[in-house]
């Protein structure tokens, strides 16, 4: 399929093509034609598919010739809000489209004037619009159009009371798009009760991990995990690496050691302004900082092209993480890896993770690694690579629980 079968407008088709996209993605091809008939969708979809074009490119064009702020995109963090402004900058840029953007942590001044000025596309942070809602600075009533961007983060974020004050902001003729990674309880829940007999569109099935990407589960002792991850590091291919830990403080501790390492890294997580955040997304993307340390808060909404790893220094709590988590290499048609440091302690997460993705995630260990510390590395058999992975890995699946606990030594 091409794009001139699901669009008409040619400064669309003529943004598209500067874009580079050359074929619709498949959420593309299965949301763009409901959405431009004016349908209600549900779009179970992860950031890297394609989403953020299968709802602009449908809403801009429904929109197009018509002043007024008339299409609403809610995003949960501030860096996939920016994104999605991004492009629909990017694809409206042979239009007279005015996109605004209403985000936390920067100043309310430029955003009011913004405001005022008149925008056509308005993509906003839920507690930043509520802001404006309270001052009187934005107006919602015109709204025909409102999507929810990763709602399943958004409700996970605890933004629920404020979706349900933009909702009553908004006028109820209107189009509802609802995109989610997974349909968790509560985005099935507020999808039933808000959507009028919405299309589902599916990128992959619900909670199925980003094809292409290459799962691989290392268990190893807590102490062991940095000199783990130094060791993976020294491969071949580790370009751009994205590591994530559970807790903030886990994060700026790692890049510490990392850097006294000499690994040229930034970190990514709640705590920093968005100067900080700009700033560490520039690092890593540009490549002056080849690992980027971030927290689930702060990985949503993260796009930058390339990423080859995705390291789980520690394994996610909520099982859903992962799968969002993951999303961040192989994307885009490329592939990637995803590496899970598991200690013992974590088992119990990795089986939930693995009855959600439904199977079991390989389990490997490095002939080369000394997994014990102290210097007692196994010799580097001569041919390592013979399971065709890029660190001379083994599978681990077919050792006996002994073996496995006696290579952990876990105690
Ligand atoms: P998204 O899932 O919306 O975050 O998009 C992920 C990335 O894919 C972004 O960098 C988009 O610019 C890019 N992209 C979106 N649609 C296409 C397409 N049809 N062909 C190639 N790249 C695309």
């Amino acid at each position: 399929m091409r794009f001139e079968d699901l669009i008409q407008a040619p400064e669309l088709l003529d943004a598209v093509r500067e874009l580079g996209w050359r074929q619709p993605t498949p959420i593309q091809e299965q949301a763009i034609p409901p959405a431009r008939q004016g349908r209600d969708l549900v779009g179970i979809a992860q950031t890297g598919t394609g989403k953020t074009g299968a709802f602009l490119l449908p809403l801009l064009e429904r929109q197009l010739g018509q002043d007024g702020l008339r299409t609403l995109v809610l995003c949960p963090t501030r860096e996939l809000a920016q994104q999605v402004a991004a492009d629909a900058r990017a694809l409206s840029r042979h239009t007279d489209f005015w996109v605004g953007e209403v985000v936390g942590g920067l100043p309310m001044g430029k955003q009011i004037r913004e405001l005022r000025a008149g925008v056509e596309l308005l993509v906003a942070t839920p507690g930043r619009l509520i802001d404006h809602l309270q001052r009187g600075t934005v107006d919602l009533s015109g709204v025909r159009a409102l999507v929810l961007d990763e709602a399943d983060r958004m409700l996970d974020m605890g933004f629920r009371p404020q979706i349900e004050q933009v909702l009553a902001a908004c006028p109820r003729q209107r189009q509802t798009l609802l995109f989610s990674a997974t349909m968790a309880n509560g985005v099935h829940a507020l999808a039933l009760r808000i959507l009028r007999d919405p299309v589902r569109v599916e990128a992959a099935p619900s909670a199925t991990a980003a094809a292409g990407v290459e799962q691989l589960l290392y268990p190893v002792r807590p102490e062991r995990k940095l000199p783990l991850l130094l060791h993976l590091l020294e491969q071949p291919g580790m370009d751009q690496v994205l590591v994530f830990t559970r807790t903030r403080r886990g994060a700026d501790r790692l890049a510490t050691q990392l850097e006294a390492a000499g690994v040229s890294i930034t970190v990514l997580h709640g705590d920093r302004d968005m100067g900080e955040r700009r700033g560490a997304l520039d690092a890593f993307a540009s490549g002056a900082a080849r690992v980027l340390v971030a927290t689930d808060v702060a990985q949503r909404g993260l796009d930058i092209e390339g990423i080859s790893h995705v390291v789980n220094y520690d394994v996610p709590l909520d099982p859903e993480d992962y799968v969002h988590r993951i999303g961040r290499t192989g994307r885009a048609g490329a592939t990637g890896q995803a590496v899970t440091f598991q200690t013992a302690a974590e088992l119990g997460q990795v089986r939930g993770i693995e009855r959600l993705l439904g199977y079991r995630i390989a389990r490997v260990s490095l002939q080369a690694f000394d997994y014990a510390g102290g210097g007692a590395a196994r010799p580097e058999p001569a041919r390592t690579n013979r399971s065709g992975s890029r660190f001379g890995t083994r599978r681990t699946d077919a050792l006996s629980p002994e073996q496995l606990a006696e290579l952990l030594r876990v105690g």
